[in-house]
């Protein structure tokens, strides 16, 4: 056991001593800078993106892990995967891996090491191999569709990812589901300085041969494609072309057959053509404000390869039918409209293709119902975000890292407990913060903040994100966890440091201002129908199959749930999930801004860590005992402190362990017996013992 290195700081942070931002931090770095990115917390790994390839992993390193007890070995990944996988099969204990860090902290690769390390230890045969080969294929293909540089990471995640693996009862996998959380689409038609779209519209031109290109009427030149050209095309060190010829074999393996991979990138060629349909002014004869499509052989070539009359498309995009109970009425859009509705539809084709992708793939990883098997979950999700500019998209992502948090707490403390329980030790209240409350205020059915969003954009008459912040500001004036310009702070100021059109949240990561604009109109994600109603029409059968609202016999039906409600309703089937399951965590850091080796930025990881609650991780870990230890490996390392169990001790291991205990005047309120392990209170006992013990070997 290496559990204190003092020269490269402590392996676990519980032993950290003093307990305080500082020392952790510094901890972190000592040991990044020597090549050392895994530190634990408890059973909690925490990782540092070392932005360079360490040989710290392959077969020789998985099969040195996989015959290992947790504590044995240096930190690591494999580490917490094989605790994982082995209670998994041999406690028949459900399992999930959380992965949360920021963008770029190196979550999606370590999923992909749980994965891989997984898929290496577990089950032979061919069978189980063709499994192993549908799971792990996966990867390449969502990655291109969900995919996409950016400034903060090369090949970021634009979506949150849920994966359930799941096994017979001899522990070789059977199959799998993943669900994916909210796509960020706006990338679809417009880019950031210095981003990309998703990988896969530059992989196609590329990568695909002179013929497929022609079927798919494309060119190969990124530059002549409106929602390509906006940004940069390139990235260094990543080959589109044989990049996209590694996700069609994926999505060969995956088992989508010849013609399904067409119409995925029919559909995806038909987004990029979209982008180039060019829209005027016009007037009409009543000289009202209209649009109109400048190029006639664009929008033709677009009907064509949807099955629809162009025509039918050009009225689609550029007029409105509303519907009264007594008539229809037909509004011209101008061309600032119709623009917006020629993105909304590229934006909704492509979320609803990448959806339509997911259920492809589960579709053929699917288990058939009636085995009994065990699950093992590994959830990669942005974390914590706090931008100059928050909007409705982080006021989601961070409702769901309040939610996660909440699992945290709960299973980390209820784990705690459990031991002390079978262990036979009395459980000390520990006091921590309970976020609950934050979590009301987003997530009350009635009046939470998403109920007060769905209610402003359900309700008839004239709504805005204006009335929208009205009705909050009024709602939640006293809440201790809400405040705004206008509502009354607990000093009774007003906050001059507030935008009018913000409310502001005080998450347990810290606060975070939210801007309005534009919260109701996401949150409604709303088609026009006309557009819907024209892709039901077209004959493509993929394209026709994303679009069933539009089916006129639907039309009736109640509007699709809002934004805000899908996500708030796939956290909770999430929350329950991960309820029913072991936990294992891992936190990601990323160490610079940069993607720089060896660069460590200790203000970056300052906020990091507080984001990922690392301290109060510490704290909850050792609010009871910081340190325990199975008697036998305990007697082991110690042994040589004391006559009586060295150099020969032939009674039980915890006579032994009590023994020196005794010896070293040990035995206070600092240590307890259990039923199995010795538990002690502080980590300078703990020191103590190590210099005893350095002092004599
Ligand atoms: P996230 O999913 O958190 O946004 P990624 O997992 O995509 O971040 O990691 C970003 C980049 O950092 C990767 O593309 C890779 O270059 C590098 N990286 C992450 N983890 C590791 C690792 N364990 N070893 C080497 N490089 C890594
Ligand atoms: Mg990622």
């Amino acid at each position: 056991m290496t559990l204190l290195e003092s020269s490269i700081g402590v392996e676990d942070l519980v032993l950290l001593e003093p307990l305080e931002q500082e020392s952790l931090l510094k901890n972190l770095q000592l040991r990044f800078e020597n090549k050392e990115i895994y530190t634990y917390i408890g059973n909690v790994l925490v990782s540092v993106n070392p932005y360079q390839q360490l040989p710290i992993y392959g077969p020789e390193f998985i099969a040195k892990y996989q015959d290992c007890t947790f504590y044995e070995l240096k930190p690591h990944i494999y580490a917490l995967a094989n605790v994982a996988y082995q209670s998994l099969r041999f406690r028949d204990r459900d399992q999930c891996i959380l992965i949360t860090g920021e963008s770029g902290a190196g979550k999606t690769e370590a999923s992909k090491l749980v994965m891989s390390y997984v898929a290496a230890v577990c089950g032979k045969g061919d069978q189980v191999n063709s499994v192993k080969e549908q799971l792990l294929h996966s990867n390449p293909v969502l990655e291109a569709f969900g995919n996409a540089k950016t400034i903060r990471n090369n090949n970021s995640s634009r979506f949150g990812k849920y994966m359930d693996i799941e096994f017979d009862f001899k522990g070789s996998p059977l199959g799998g589901v993943i669900t994916n959380y909210l796509l960020e689409k706006s990338r679809v038609v417009k880019q950031l300085k210095g981003e990309r779209n998703f990988h896969i519209f530059y992989q196609l031109l590329a990568g695909a041969d002179a013929q497929l290109l022609n079927t798919l009427k494309l060119e190969r030149d990124t530059s002549g494609y409106g929602y390509l050209n906006q940004e940069v095309s390139r990235v260094d060190g990543m080959d589109d072309a044989s990049n996209f010829k590694a996700v069609q074999c994926a999505m060969t393996v995956i088992g989508f057959s010849e013609e399904e991979i067409l119409w995925v990138l029919e559909v995806t060629a038909l987004v990029l053509k979209l982008g180039n349909v060019e829209l005027s002014d016009e007037f009409q004869a009543n000289g009202t404000q209209a649009s109109g499509i400048r190029d006639g052989r664009g929008v033709q070539e677009i009907g064509e390869m949807m099955g629809l009359n162009s025509k039918d498309l050009e009225r689609s995009l550029c007029s409105r039918t509303v519907k009264t109970a007594k008539e229809k009425v037909v509004t011209a859009l101008n061309v600032i409209q119709a623009q917006y509705a020629r993105d909304a539809l590229a934006k909704n084709v492509y979320s609803r293709l990448f959806n339509w992708i997911v259920n492809r793939i589960n579709e053929s990883i699917k288990v058939g119902t009636g085995e009994k098997r065990k699950v093992m979950g590994v959830l990669d999700i942005y974390g914590f975000e706090i931008l100059e500019d928050n909007s409705f998209e982080q006021f989601v992502i961070n409702y769901c890292n309040e939610k996660l948090q909440q699992v945290f707490i709960e299973l980390t403390l209820k784990e705690e407990q459990e031991e002390y329980k079978r262990e036979g030790i009395p459980w000390e209240k520990v006091d921590y913060f309970d976020n609950g409350i934050i979590c009301n205020l987003i997530e009350h059915n009635q009046r939470g903040i998403l109920a007060m969003l769905d209610e402003e954009c359900l309700r008839p008459g004239v709504v805005s994100d204006s009335t929208f912040l009205a009705k909050l500001n009024q709602l939640f004036s006293k809440h201790d966890y809400y405040e705004s310009k206008v509502t009354q702070n607990a000093q009774r100021q007003y906050d001059h440091t507030m935008g009018l059109s913000c409310f502001r949240i005080c998450h347990y990561a810290g606060k975070v201002t939210y801007n309005v604009n534009g919260f109701i109109d996401k949150n409604n994600d709303l088609l026009f129908r006309d557009l819907s109603q024209a892709m039901w029409k077209a004959q493509h059968p993929l394209l026709r199959s994303l679009f069933p609202e539009g089916d006129p016999k639907q039309a009736s039906l109640k509007r699709p749930p809002t934004a805000g409600a899908q996500f708030k309703s796939s956290v909770a089937i999430l929350m329950k999930n991960l309820y029913s399951k072991n936990p294992n965590y891992i936190r990601c850091i990323k160490p610079n801004e940069h993607q720089q080796r060896g660069q460590f930025s200790p203000e970056l990881v300052a906020t990091q860590a507080r984001y990922l609650g690392l301290l109060e991780n510490v704290r909850v870990r050792r609010a009871g005992y910081a340190f325990r230890q199975q008697y036998k490996s305990f007697l082991e390392r110690y042994r040589l402190l004391s006559r009586s169990t060295w150099p020969h001790w032939s009674g039980g291991d915890r006579e032994g362990v009590e023994k020196i205990m005794g010896e070293l005047n040990m035995l206070s309120e600092e240590v307890t017996f259990g039923k199995t392990k010795i538990f002690i209170k502080s980590p300078k006992t703990l020191f103590y013992l190590e210099e005893q013990r350095r002092f004599r070997i």
